[in-house]
C-alpha cells in the first residue's frame, strides 16, 4: 500500500495590482511541493482572452445558485467592489488533497477566512505592496498625485493591512523573484516539518 502525506491548502490573497498572478506563476514553475491549481467558478463574464474551464468556470447566476444550494462550494462570496459571485468548488480541491497534492487558491479575504475555519492547517499567505509609510512616501515623491487621491490610496492600503493580520504569513512583493522565493521557502519549510 502506498502511503503519502495528505496535501495542504495554500491560500493566497492580496490587493489587485500587486502582481499576485505573476508571483504565483513563478512559484508554480519551480514549486518545492506537489502544487496543484484550482479553477474557481464565477458569474462574471469572461474577458476576451479567458477560456471556460481554464481561467474560471463561467456560470450563469442561476447555475451558480443551484450549485451553491447543492453544497458544491467550499466557499463562495460576492467579492468586494464587484457585483459578481466567485467560489471554490469542492470537486477542484478535495480529490487533489486526498491524492497528496498541495492546492493553491488565489481568493479574496472573505474566502480565505472561510477556508481557514474549515481547514485550520491551511497555509494562508497575504501578498502585499509594502508598508503604508512606504506607499505614502512613494506617492508624495511622485509629486503628481492630488491630496484626495493620496488619502484614498492610503485608506485602501490601511484596510488591506488590517485584513492581512488574519494570515499566517505576509509577503511583501517588492520584487517578483524575491517574493516568489520567499513563498517557496515557506512551502519547503512546512513540508520538512510535516509528519509523513
Ligand atoms: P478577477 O475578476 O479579477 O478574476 O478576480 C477578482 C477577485 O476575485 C480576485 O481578488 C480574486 O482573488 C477573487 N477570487 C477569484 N476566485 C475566487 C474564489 O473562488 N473565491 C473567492 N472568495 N474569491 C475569488
Amino acid at each position: 500500500m502506498t502511503r503519502h502525506a495528505p496535501g495542504r491548502l495554500v491560500v493566497v490573497s492580496g490587493p489587485s495590482g500587486v502582481g499576485k498572478s505573476t508571483v504565483l506563476r513563478r512559484v508554480r514553475q519551480r514549486a518545492p511541493v506537489p502544487l496543484a491549481g484550482s479553477v474557481s467558478a464565477t458569474t462574471r463574464p469572461p474577458r476576451p482572452s479567458e477560456v471556460d474551464g481554464v481561467d474560471y468556470y463561467f456560470l450563469t447566476t442561476e447555475e451558480f445558485e443551484r450549485r451553491r444550494a447543492a453544497g458544491d462550494f467550499l466557499e463562495c462570496f460576492q467579492v468586494f467592489g464587484r457585483e459578481h459571485w466567485y467560489g471554490t468548488l469542492r470537486s477542484e480541491v478535495e480529490p487533489r488533497l486526498a491524492a497528496g497534492q498541495w492546492v493553491l487558491l488565489e481568493i479574496d479575504v472573505q474566502g480565505a477566512r472561510q477556508i481557514a475555519r474549515e481547514y485550520p492547517d491551511a497555509v494562508t499567505i497575504f501578498l502585499r505592496a509594502g508598508s503604508v509609510e512606504e506607499i505614502e512616501r512613494r506617492l508624495r515623491g511622485r509629486n503628481t498625485e492630488t491630496e484626495a487621491h493620496i488619502q484614498q490610496r492610503l485608506n485602501q492600503a490601511r484596510s488591506e493591512m488590517a485584513a492581512s493580520e488574519y494570515y499566517k504569513y505576509q509577503v511583501v512583493n517588492d520584487d517578483v523573484d524575491r517574493a516568489a522565493g520567499e513563498i517557496r521557502d515557506i512551502l519547503s519549510q512546512l513540508e520538512k516539518n510535516q509528519d509523513v
